[in-house]
This record gives C-alpha cells, sequence and structure tokens, in this order.
C-alpha cells in the first residue's frame, strides 16, 4: 500500500475537485473483490467502510480507490490497506500497489474533446498546471499526487521513492553517489545530463524520484520545478500536442523546468519524430544550464535505434550503471523492507527469498509484501512453509532447472577432476568427496529421487547417495570454510 501524501489530495479532472472518469474492467474486478470483502469483513464493517469505495484507476502498477471522505481514507488506509493490495493483486496482477485517496468518480468526457480529457491536473495546492502539461510534479510540497486515471497522462512521484529508503550496496553505490550528487547541485559540470541504465527492476525510478524529491529541500524549499515522465509519455504527450496544434505551449512548459526526467528512454527508439523533439527540448534545457535526467535499459553505446546525434549527447554527461544484485544487497534490501512490516519475518525465510528471486528487486518486493499481506490477512506467523505455500508460483517461476549433468560439470571443474570420475568407481578421497558434494548438490537444487541421483552418479545405489547428503552435511556443519566452499557452488550453480 503506497503511503500517501498528507498534502491536498483531492483528484481533479477537467477543473473539478475529486472527480475522476471511471474504467469499467476495474470496475468489474473491485465488484468481486467487493463481494469477497463482504463475506470475509462482514456485512456491518463492509458497510460502515466499503460500500462507499470506488475505483479511481490504474496508473502503471498503482491502483487508487477513491473515498468522499478524508476520515475514511484515513481509516480504511489505516485497518484495510494490505487486506485491500493482497485482494487486488490477487484479482489483477497488474496491481501492485493501492493507494486509497478523496474523490469521486464522473462519467467519461464528451469524446471529441481531447484536450481536457487527457489533461488531468494535480491537485498541488498551489494551483497549478492550467494548462494541463503532465506531470510538474512540485515536490517541496509533497504534493505530487497521481492523476486518478489513465496512464496516458501523467505519471507520479511515489513519496517512498526517497533516497533514505533506497538500499545501498556494490551493485548500485556508483548510480547512487551520482544521483545524490546531482540532487545536491543540478546541472553541475560533468553531471548533466545524468544517464541511468540497468536492467528492470534495480532501481532507476526509484533513483530519479528520490532526486526529485531531494531538490527542492535543497533549494531552501523554494521548489525547483521537476517534470518526470516515461518515454512513453513525452511521446503521447508530444503526439498530443501535436493533434491539439499547442506544440508551443508543449515545449514552453518543458523548457522552463529547472530538472527535466525522463524515464525508460528505449521507448522512443524509432520515434523518430519524437528522439527529434526530445533532442531540441534536451539541447535547449542544457544550455539554459538546466539537469536532464535520464534512465533506460541499456547504455547510450548500445541504445541501437537511437539517433546518433542524440546517442552522443546522452553520453557526454556522466554515464552510471545499476549491476546486477548481489545476494548481500539482496538480504539488505529485505531487511530493511521486513523491518517496516508490521508482522515478523524471520531472518531464514529473508535468506530463503534472497537466494530464490535473484533478478529483480520489484519482484523481490513484491513475494516479501504478498508475504506480509498474507500473515495479515489469516492472522498466521511466517515461516519456511507458509512461505513456500504462498510463494509456490513465483517460486515455481523462479525454479531455475539445473541439472544433474551441469551440477557434476560444476563441481569437477571446481574441484579440478575429470567428469568421468563422477561416474567412476573410484574411491580415492580426492575424487570420492567431489562427487559426493555433486551429490548432495543434486539433491538439494533438483528435484531427482535418490534413486534417479544414483543412476547418474555411475549407477549407485540409492543408500549411497543418501549418505553423501548426510556426509556433506556433517562436514559443512563442522567445517565453515568447507561450508562456504559448497555454498559457493551452489550460488554458481542456481545464477
Ligand atoms: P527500475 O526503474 O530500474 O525498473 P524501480 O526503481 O522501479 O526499478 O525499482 C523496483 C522496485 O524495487 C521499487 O519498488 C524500488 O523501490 C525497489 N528497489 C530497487 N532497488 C532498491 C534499493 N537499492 N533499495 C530499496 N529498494 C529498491
Ligand atoms: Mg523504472
Amino acid at each position: 500500500m503506497a503511503a500517501g501524501n498528507d498534502g491536498a489530495e483531492h483528484v481533479m479532472t477537467n477543473g473539478t475537485e475529486g472527480e475522476v472518469a471511471a474504467d469499467p474492467r476495474l470496475d468489474a474486478q473491485w465488484d468481486r473483490i467487493r463481494n469477497r470483502l463482504q463475506t470475509e469483513l462482514g456485512e456491518g464493517e463492509y458497510r460502515s467502510w466499503l460500500r462507499q469505495a470506488c475505483v479511481g484507476g490504474l496508473d502503471g502498477e498503482e491502483l487508487t480507490l477513491l473515498l468522499p471522505t478524508h476520515f475514511l481514507r484515513d481509516w480504511v488506509r489505516g485497518q484495510h490497506g494490505s487486506r485491500l493490495s493482497a485482494a487486488w493483486q490477487a484479482e489483477n496482477p497488474a496491481v501492485r500497489r493501492v493507494d486509497v485517496r478523496v474523490g469521486t468518480i464522473t462519467p467519461p468526457p464528451p469524446a471529441g474533446d481531447a484536450a481536457t480529457a487527457t489533461s488531468t491536473t494535480l491537485a498541488t495546492g498551489n494551483g497549478n498546471a492550467p494548462n494541463g502539461i503532465p506531470t510538474f510534479a512540485r515536490p517541496a510540497a509533497r504534493s505530487a499526487d497521481a492523476a486518478g486515471r489513465g496512464s496516458d497522462i501523467a505519471a507520479s512521484l511515489d513519496p517512498r521513492f526517497t533516497f533514505a529508503n533506497f538500499v545501498v550496496g556494490k551493485p548500485n553505490e556508483f548510480a547512487y553517489a551520482c544521483a545524490r550528487r546531482v540532487a545536491e547541485q543540478p546541472a553541475c559540470h560533468g553531471f548533466n545530463p545524468l544517464f541511468l541504465y540497468g536492467g528492470v527492476g534495480l532501481g532507476k525510478t526509484h533513483l530519479m524520484h528520490a532526486i526529485a524529491w531531494d531538490l527542492p529541500a535543497r533549494a531552501g524549499g523554494a521548489g525547483a520545478s521537476v517534470a518526470y515522465m516515461s518515454a512513453e509519455k513525452f511521446m503521447y504527450r508530444f503526439i498530443g500536442a501535436i493533434r491539439t496544434q499547442a506544440t508551443m505551449e508543449f515545449k514552453e512548459q518543458l523548457r522552463g523546468v529547472d530538472v527535466l526526467m525522463i524515464d525508460d528512454l528505449q521507448f522512443l527508439i524509432g520515434k523518430d519524430g519524437t528522439q527529434e523533439e526530445f533532442f531540441h527540448t534536451f539541447n535547449a534545457l542544457v544550455d539554459a544550464g538546466k539537469q536532464i535526467v535520464v534512465s533506460a535499459d541499456k547504455s547510450p553505446s548500445d541504445l541501437s535505434g537511437i539517433e546518433d546525434r542524440l546517442r552522443t549527447r546522452l553520453g557526454c554527461g556522466m554515464v552510471a550503471d545499476l549491476h546486477a544484485t548481489t545476494f548481500e544487497l539482496r538480504m539488505s534490501i529485505l531487511e530493511a523492507k521486513a523491518l517496516a512490516a508490521v508482522v515478523a519475518v524471520p531472518g531464514k525465510v529473508l535468506e530463503f527469498l534472497a537466494h530464490k528471486i535473484t533478478t529483480n528487486v520489484r519482484e523481490l518486493e513484491g513475494a516479501l509484501n504478498r508475504l506480509i499481506a498474507h500473515a495479515n490477512l489469516f492472522n498466521r506467523k511466517i515461516t519456511l512453509e507458509t512461505t513456500q505455500e504462498v510463494l509456490h508460483d513465483i517460486l515455481k517461476a523462479h525454479d531455475r532447472r539445473v541439472t544433474i549433468d551441469e551440477i557434476q560439470r560444476k563441481v569437477a571443474e571446481h574441484y579440478n577432476i575429470r567428469l568421468t570420475d563422477m561416474a567412476s568407481p573410484r574411491r580415492a578421497r580426492n575424487v570420492a568427496r567431489p562427487r559426493q558434494v555433486a551429490m548432495f548438490l543434486a539433491k538439494q537444487l533438483t528435484s531427482r529421487s535418490l534413486p534417479e541421483i544414483g543412476r547418474k552418479f555411475g549407477n549407485r545405489d540409492h543408500t549411497t547417495v543418501m549418505h553423501a547428503v548426510s556426509r556433506i552435511g556433517e562436514l559443512m556443519a563442522h567445517d565453515a570454510s568447507f561450508a562456504d566452499d559448497v555454498d559457493l557452488l551452489r550460488r554458481m550453480l542456481e545464477a
């Protein structure tokens, strides 16, 4: 559940406070969830708090639920927040977070009213953006609230994506340091543009939002104006501006900001007209001493389909990559997130998750959230068993199929013995021990039975495998360096 901002919170469309348009598909999903909640919570509780809730919209991964008063909103957030998140995640996998806000629904605007239909104004409390430019977040007021509806409009700044909430480790320390530097001193020499790149879910968007949140505080509260949007949104806005003959305004507005942030630039690949516009905006801003921050999934030189002059321009500031996470970083992130949870999450469970979900911090976080939501919902303790049960689908997807052949190869290589010795009858310690390690790992990392494993090791009996498994377990318990060795092998195989 996204923590809300406590500033002005109304969602506005077409200048009318507290109103957004409805989306029938989400409404149908909400109807199903409602029915379940009614049963789960009981009629009285449901009627008191949730009956008046309606869906505001889905923006990215965040679903907005609207309630008519601040009092209801606060209560539902506090009492039913995790339940709602869990219920939505179960109903619609695209939903990762649920935010509860004050607002109501209006019928969709008439067709042909394109300009107003796509312009949602953010309630920032300082009367901004009558022109409907996407997200001109003014983080000084912590009020960059998401427009209630429609992925075609604004992206907002996530209040949780701050520097304080970013866990720093080897793989991301350089990108983190660069982001901090830019927040401290926008447009300083050598850091403009800041180009952040890395795989999905490694923290690019988080760092960009963190810069935006940090800027105004440093500017003494004056509030630097930040335009943050995905490249995709930039493109839609630009195309929309062309259609409504408002390109001049669009350009003026973009060029009026202090910091322009474009997320996921790879979406502009092949979109020549938009690239051209971005290029000019980019140049105008840099010339005027403004800061640009861009993210992408690849480095500028690896982004194919980007015009050369833009590529050159993108690479001429600071390029920082976010590397794949390490086990240590994943553990630190999980520990930090678990600390904030209302239920206790045992260290063993965190370790298990950090071992199993290795690709993407978003998924790691999602798994932990689901675990916590489930524990809350059913009032159950979190254990390794409940973890495996609750997350079985996620875990299955991450169960990389390690084969016994791979294990034998890796282990033979590691101990410098011949691969054929894995199946040979030789009993010399220097081959027998690695063979036992391989059997142990085969038992741990594959779903093969003991007899199946035995067959792969020169038709050995299942009792031999069993003995190997327990012997290696014993040795690991008594010899830390041996345990590290086996652990390392396991990680290499799982990676
Ligand atoms: P990207 O934009 O690179 O795809 P995000 O910035 O959206 O990834 O990160 C995905 C999720 O993982 C977010 O919820 C973010 O807060 C979290 N996350 C990623 N890296 C870290 C980190 N180092 N510390 C804390 N949270 C992180
Ligand atoms: Mg992102």
